[in-house]
Formats: C-alpha cells, sequence, structure tokens
C-alpha cells in the first residue's frame, strides 16, 4: 500500500497540483481585500529573506520512502518557491522535514524554524488508510492534511515574523489560516477537508481517555477545532459544501452562522497579509 500511496503521489503532484496554483490564488485575493485587478502597493517591509526548504534524515524504511517521495515529488519546493516570489519575508526562515520522534510539526520563533516530523506523515498515512475509497482519495487526503499542518505552521511564522495583532488565541488563528488559504487559493477544491477529517480522527482518539483531555492547553479539544474548520469551509461556500450539513458534519445550530464567520476570517487574515504581498502581484 505504501509504495502504491508513493507511487500515486507523484501522479497527482505532476498532473493534478500545477492547477491549483498559489499564484492564482494570491492574484484572486487581491481583489478579495478589494484591490482591484492589481496590486497597487509596494510590501510594506524590506524582502530581506527567505523560507528554505531541506529534508532532513530519515531513520529506517518507512520515513525513508516518506522523505524520498518528498523529495520526488517537489511539492514543498514548488510551494516554498511560490511563497518567496509572491511574499516578502523580513528573515530566512528554514522549513525542516525530519524525524523528531513524535507525529507532530511546530514553529520555533527563536529558531526560525518550521519542523515537520516524518512521523507526522506516517500518522496521516496511518489514520486516512481507515477509510479508503480510492487509492487516489487515499493520496490527496494525506497530501492534503500534510499541507493543512504546513499553513497552520506558516501561519504562526506569520504572526511572529510580521507581528500581526492577533486577538483570541493563536493557535486557533492558526487553523483558521490554514483553513482560509486553503479554501481561498485552491477555490473549492475538497482538499481542506483533509485538515477537518484530521481533526476528526484526533477527537476521535483524545475521547477515548476524557479524563486526559487537556482543557488547559493552548489548542482548542480537537472536537473543537474540527467544528470551528467544518463552519469556515461550509461557510466558504455553502453550496459546494452542503454535505457538511446535509450529513451531519456540522449542526445547524452553528452552520447558520458560518457564511458571515468565514466572511469576518478571510477578510482579516488577508487584510492582515495584504501590506507583505509584493508589488508585482
Ligand atoms: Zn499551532
Amino acid at each position: 500500500m505504501l509504495l502504491q500511496f508513493f507511487a500515486g503521489l507523484q501522479r497527482r503532484f505532476r498532473f493534478t497540483h500545477p492547477s491549483r496554483s498559489l499564484v492564482a490564488g494570491i492574484l484572486c485575493l487581491v481583489s478579495v481585500v478589494g484591490c482591484g485587478v492589481e496590486a497597487e502597493s509596494m510590501a510594506a517591509i524590506d524582502d530581506t529573506g527567505d523560507l528554505h526548504l531541506t529534508y532532513g534524515k530519515a531513520k529506517g524504511e518507512e520515513f525513508k520512502r516518506i522523505r524520498t517521495a518528498l523529495e520526488e515529488t517537489g511539492f514543498f519546493d514548488d510551494l516554498v518557491d511560490q511563497l518567496n516570489e509572491k511574499l516578502a519575508f523580513p528573515n530566512d526562515i528554514n522549513i525542516v522535514f525530519t524525524n523528531c520522534g513524535v507525529a507532530n510539526a511546530f514553529y520555533s520563533p527563536s529558531d526560525l524554524e518550521i519542523t515537520m516530523c516524518y512521523e507526522l506523515i506516517a500518522y496521516y498515512l496511518q489514520i486516512f488508510e481507515e477509510n479508503i475509497e480510492t487509492e487516489e482519495d487515499y493520496q490527496a487526503e494525506v497530501i492534503d492534511a500534510t499541507s493543512f499542518t504546513f499553513f497552520h505552521e506558516l501561519g504562526h511564522a506569520f504572526v511572529d515574523q510580521y507581528e500581526l495583532p492577533i486577538t483570541g488565541n493563536e493557535e486557533d488563528a492558526a487553523d483558521n489560516f490554514a483553513t482560509i488559504i486553503m479554501l481561498d487559493v485552491y477555490g473549492d477544491d475538497l482538499g481542506v477537508i483533509s485538515g477537518m477529517f484530521q481533526f476528526d480522527a484526533e477527537a476521535m482518539e483524545e475521547m477515548e481517555n476524557p479524563e486526559d483531555l487537556a482543557y488547559w492547553g493552548e489548542h482548542s479539544l480537537s472536537t473543537q477545532r474540527y467544528y470551528n474548520t467544518a463552519c469556515l469551509i461550509y461557510g466558504s461556500d455553502p453550496e459546494s459544501f452542503s454535505f457538511i450539513v446535509e450529513d451531519e458534519y456540522l449542526p445547524e445550530e452553528r452552520a447558520e452562522r458560518c457564511e458571515s464567520e468565514y466572511e469576518q476570517k478571510s477578510a482579516a487574515w488577508w487584510t492582515l497579509m495584504e501590506p507583505f504581498l509584493k508589488e508585482e502581484i
């Protein structure tokens, strides 16, 4: 299954990904924030840094295959190139895929580094394997879940580097950023749904030991992250994502205000980001 996954991963990137253009998405977003056809302003900061992607040594055959697949597809290499082209960064930020000993991802402001653990991708391979309908869907879900997590960490990096005035919980804001960038850049692509199901899988694991739930934690509980993400997705386009309510992924009581929730959060994020988009966009 794993080898098939990686073969399919390459097919997906080669033939599917180019249509999901970040460049086109950001062009669209410029009009979302009211700039009209062209961005008129220079980025508000000097572009003195870039994102730098590296793949750390992988321990063991499973992680080596994950590393090889990541390198061969070039998905994150292309994404990083596009982000560097379209956004001004004050400092270099390293993005490192590596073994961490734990299925996680994190941004370190002191090291200026986003760490994406190979173990996390192995975890996505595991949780999405349980609901496989087609091999293609399985591959897409793992890729999109990894992308969602990357954008969450990038959200933290933006808050830190651009000194964005976030009110409320930064973890929730980073979830919102990941959801919104995937929705607004990829349009009605179902990829962002993987982010929602990722929280659903984590919520089910959490509920196995409810006495251990971390009410004190920085992150909202996975169940809440799941519903908040579902609300933004549904609210972005209730017609395209009607199944979220019809199939009872999200209760009506919450769904009725999700359009305005989405509009508010999308406008907030792109208003905050707009000064850092480069002129040539
Ligand atoms: Zn976070």
